[in-house]
């Protein structure tokens, strides 16, 4: 069984004071939680002592983005080497904010798997249509190009150390989620050409988080679904009430399942 993995995206928010605060809070209200994984994803500034708080706890760090390059004359980036000498274990790649505001593309996304996955980072990529590709009836085929595109040139056993992320646009910051069926149907959808591209070994052992105005109140629903293991949170998980609801509602799909 696929465990799930509940991951936050905190994106441009709380300085390096407010994510230990944030973080420390978290720590104690899912301290128990062996079921369900636990990602936090601070700003890059606060990584390092959010890091220090997590030692030993049962939530692992991520970062919210990497460079493909190791080191050089690249202002402002950070290099995979960099987040490997730190410690840090994920790093989400491809999310729709880096492809709309910054330019991401397959090409990048592509670019940027390959050096997380060479220094042992697991990336969490990110998929997803936007509102004018849904209503063209056109998400299948986004989707299809973004994995196809974005996972070129991969092995089966390197799929396996990724998370991917199916995340619409159009749900994301919006408070619109896709419905527990929609979502599933895209999911399905992904872990078919995961099967295609990689075989089914992989496609059965790759999870594939939901992402897009997950809450307390629609976490449970979407988690039931087969294909939907784990959600990829931003505006709730940085409430530590909301982000605690979801992460237990994983515990308990796991325990019904
Ligand atoms: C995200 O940023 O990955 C996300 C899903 O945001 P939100 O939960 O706020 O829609």
């Amino acid at each position: 069984m696929r465990k799930i993995i509940i991951a936050g995206n905190w994106k441009m928010n709380k300085d390096n004071r407010e994510a230990v605060e944030l973080v420390n809070l978290l720590k104690r209200e899912v301290s128990d939680i062996t079921d369900v994984e636990i990602i936090v994803c601070p700003p890059f500034i606060a990584l390092s002592d959010v890091k220090d708080v997590l030692t030993d706890s049962n939530i692992a760090i991520g970062a919210q983005n990497c460079y493909w390059e190791e080191a050089g004359a690249f202002t402002g980036e950070i290099s995979p080497v960099m987040l490997k000498g730190l410690e840090i274990p994920y790093v989400i790649i491809g999310h729709s904010e880096r492809r709309q505001f910054f330019g991401e593309t397959d090409e990048t996304v592509n670019k940027r798997v390959r050096a997380a996955l060479n220094h042992g980072l697991t990336p969490i990529v990110c998929v997803g249509e936007n509102l004018d590709q849904r209503e063209a009836d056109q998400a299948f085929d986004v989707i299809k190009t973004q994995v196809e595109n974005g996972l070129q040139g991969f092995s089966a056993e390197e799929a396996q150390k990724m998370i991917l992320a199916y995340e619409p646009v159009w749900a994301i910051g919006t408070g619109k989620t896709a419905t527990p069926d929609q979502a599933q149907e895209v999911h399905k959808y992904i872990r078919g050409l995961l099967n295609k591209i990689f075989g089914q070994a992989a496609a059965d052992a790759i999870r594939i988080q939901y992402g897009g105005s997950v809450k307390p109140e629609n976490a449970g629903e979407l988690l039931s679904q087969p294909d939907i293991d784990g959600a990829l949170v931003g505006g709730a998980s940085l409430k530590v009430e909301d982000f605690s609801a979801i992460i237990k509602s994983g515990v308990s799909v796991t325990s019904a399942k």
